[in-house]
């Protein structure tokens, strides 16, 4: 990239983008004034959890006189506590012993109980094509095909919480990836049923433009006029916006949304926002209406997370910014069951109360969003409220979108429960023995 460019007749500094992981902790200057015990035991979570952190993240969004708490440190950088003590009494030796072969037997089995690929994914909605698994490809609401391009399994940072983990710790047998989108194609042609194409990592806007552009025009062919919309997944807009703004090709990516918008097709991009602060920036303000200049439209997702944004003045505070800039809020997800769950995970019935808290102080055009809902085996399941019923108090829940069509928006009913932090967790309420999803035999 190159480090400058001529505006106006200046020169200007052009932003570069810097990432530090793992083995460069010692070189981020604003860790330096953290007590020394926990930079050791940050070092120790960053074995196991994916850590990188770029420049602007480091010096634009975390407000380092707040740190550890601060919401936008604990999005990056993974904390002791997110480990149990025995691994992190396991770390710490492996770690003193300077035995880098025990180190990575030790990781290996730590990362392998935290249940990697929570929901069936890494088996269950794999499609096959010709007899062919066609890996890369995640096929489970019938409308809707997940793509995941190899060279976007990466991220500008990296979320602590990520339940993407397993893509960027570099065990193959953890990972979902495909490089080839001809298999893509193939498979689309087959199924006309399918009339969104979800691209996703990591985030496939860390890809230059022209190897994004080798994804999406082969999607724009007459023989795919089924496909009516191209989603692209991303969190650059809270973890570079220089994307979409003083990238060396980011004017080639907003003339991309434009081809594909022309096109005829629907182009959304599915912005993670997990705190409002990320749309703070001028440069983050800047690549929004860039994007939305381009006919593309911005929705915005996120899940629920114990010490980054369980506050339902948070969520109020983001949705009324996301109107504002022209991005629609869409979902509110409760925190999947992997990687450090116990350490972020919030009560279903808590998240409700946040969700409705939030949803009652922000005008209608902020309440597209749906939520909090559980991407779980099944379907989505979303907790719509606590009832009592005849006596018994219940979760009120629904299916926004089922592995089977004919689950989609059906009500039911689980026994409340206090505690529960994911749909395993609860049983039928009425002293029913089963979900109306689970099979009788
Ligand atoms: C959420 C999700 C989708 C998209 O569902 P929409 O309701 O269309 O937004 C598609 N596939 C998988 C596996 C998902 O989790
Ligand atoms: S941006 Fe998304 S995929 Fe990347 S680390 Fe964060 S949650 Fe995971």
């Amino acid at each position: 990239m190159r480090a400058n460019m001529l505006v106006d007749g200046f020169v200007q500094e052009k932003p570069r983008y810097r990432a530090y992981t793992h083995r460069h902790l010692d070189a981020i200057p604003q860790l330096a004034g953290l007590p020394r015990e926990l930079r050791h035991g940050i070092r120790l979570a960053t074995q196991v959890f994916p850590f990188r952190v770029s420049n602007y993240v480091l010096d634009e969004l975390i407000d380092w006189d707040a740190a550890p708490d601060d919401p936008l440190f604990r999005l990056v950088f993974p904390m002791p506590e997110m480990l149990h003590d025995k691994a992190l009494a396991d770390l710490d030796q492996a770690l003193a012993n300077g035995d880098q072969e025990g180190m990575r037997a030790l990781v290996f089995r730590i990362r392998h109980g935290l249940n990697p690929h929570p929901a069936g994914q890494l088996d269950a909605n794999i499609p096959v094509h010709e007899g062919r698994r066609l890996h890369g490809i995640q096929h489970k609401y019938r409308e809707t095909v997940l793509y995941f391009p190899a060279q976007g399994q990466t991220c500008h940072s990296y979320c602590s919480f990520c339940f993407r983990w397993p893509q960027f710790v570099g065990d193959r047998s953890l990972r979902i990836a495909s490089s080839r989108v001809s298999e893509l194609v193939d498979y689309l042609r087959a199924h006309p049923e399918v009339s969104d194409v979800l691209i996703t990592g990591g985030d496939p806007l860390v890809m230059q433009t022209s190897r994004l552009e080798s994804i999406l025009h082969p999607l724009l062919a007459p023989e795919l006029a089924h496909v009516r919309t191209i989603r692209i997944g991303t969190k650059a807009l809270g973890y570079w916006p220089q994307r979409f703004v003083s990238d060396e090709d980011s004017d080639a990516l907003m003339r991309l949304f434009e081809r594909v918008v022309a096109s005829g097709r629907q182009l959304a991009l599915m912005v993670h926002v997990n705190h409002p602060r990320e749309l703070g920036p001028e440069i983050a303000r800047q690549a929004v209406s860039r994007i939305r200049a381009t006919g593309a439209m911005l929705r915005s997702q996120s899940p629920l997370l114990r010490w980054i944004n369980d506050d339902p003045r948070v969520w109020a505070r983001m949705w009324r910014e996301q109107v504002r800039l022209g991005i629609v809020p869409y979902y509110m997800f409760v925190e999947r069951d992997t990687g450090a769950h116990h350490y972020f995970a919030i009560p279903l019935a808590r998240a409700w109360e946040i969700y409705r808290d939030a949803y009652r102080c922000v005008s209608g055009l902020a309440r597209t969003v749906r939520g909090p809902s559980m991407s779980a085996w099944p379907g989505k399941v979303e907790v719509q409220g606590v009832a009592e019923v005849n006596g018994e108090k219940v979760f009120v829940l629904r299916m926004i979108q089922g592995r089977n069509p004919n689950w989609v928006q059906q009500p039911f009913f689980a026994r409340f429960d206090e505690a529960a932090t994911w749909l395993d967790e609860l049983e039928p309420a009425f002293g029913q023995d089963r979900f109306f999803f689970q099979s009788d035999c």
